[in-house]
């Protein structure tokens, strides 16, 4: 008797559990400069659009999407017990704000030698601190806004100036009087922390785990040490002009990886169920 009720429970379940095994299901939003995330059994294996995917020990995987990604992108899931999913994805298109500037006076400004040397340094140690693929999972806690102002720039956003496109903007710039706190807007090891990088001025990544990053930059003061562990919501410097600004702001991007992600997706969203 026990032996029948052992195995109608062990059908039952797989019966109910069998459908879940082999579709994932992804948490997040499809679409440009998303942020997309899920469980798979331990063990297993991801990768989207040939690039491998972090799979944590509990089978947590993280990835996201860039500005101009799609119209799909392709996820491979190789199951502890070897069965392959493939899934193709559909990203959901946005429109960008794009501004055309014509008439501009040429400038041909050329940096010195000495500049461009300074500058291949900050973007290797930039590159570095987002190479990390970090066990903590500080990026499934959902973001907070690291500082309080009015947001004077946008994700996407591009300038055409002569007709000549000029590269995106990837940050979410929120505008304050010069000294207003930046807060952590998710927890994780700092992996820089400078306050005078040529363009970027005072300069913060933070490390969330399995390759997501928060870079906030133009900050007047860096209240942070390179190594530290911080939570969510800890002063990490202050709003300013440093580097290339026109005003007082904070410059917030997230990565994932080298892929640009919009943060503002990921405040107007709750990463926690
Ligand atoms: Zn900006």
């Amino acid at each position: 008797m026990i032996k029948i009720v052992q195995i109608c429970v062990a059908v039952l379940l797989f019966t109910v559990l069998s459908p879940l095994v082999h579709a994932v299901e992804l948490q997040g939003q499809l679409v440009q400069g998303g942020l997309v995330w899920g469980q798979l059994s331990p063990g297993s294996e991801m990768s989207l659009n040939g690039e491998p995917v972090k799979v944590g020990q509990e089978g947590h995987f993280v990835f996201g999407f860039g500005r101009d990604e799609g119209p799909t992108a392709s996820l491979v899931i190789l199951h502890r017990d070897g069965k392959r999913e493939e899934r193709t994805l559909r990203i959901e298109k946005r429109e960008f704000d794009i501004e055309r500037v014509d008439g501009l006076p040429p400038k041909t400004v050329t940096p010195p030698p000495e500049w461009r040397e300074r500058r291949k340094v900050e973007t290797g140690k930039v590159r570095e601190a987002r190479s990390f693929l970090a066990d903590n999972m500080h990026w499934s806690r959902g973001f907070i806004r690291p500082a309080e102002g009015r947001l004077s720039g946008f994700y996407g956003s591009q300038r055409i100036l002569n007709g000549k496109p000029r590269s995106p903007h990837y940050g979410l710039d929120i505008a304050g009087p010069t000294g207003t706190p930046v807060h952590a807007p998710a927890g994780g090891v700092v992996r820089l922390a400078v306050p005078d990088f040529l363009l970027e001025g005072g300069i913060v990544i933070i490390d969330h785990g399995f390759g997501v990053t928060s870079t906030l930059f133009h900050m007047n003061s860096v209240d942070v040490k390179e190594g530290a562990w911080i939570h969510q919501g800890d002063l990490i410097g202050t709003i300013g002009a440093t580097g290339r600004a026109s005003g007082p702001h904070v410059d917030w991007r997230v990565n994932w990886k080298n892929v640009r992600l919009d943060p503002q997706l990921l405040i107007s969203d709750s990463i926690e169920d």
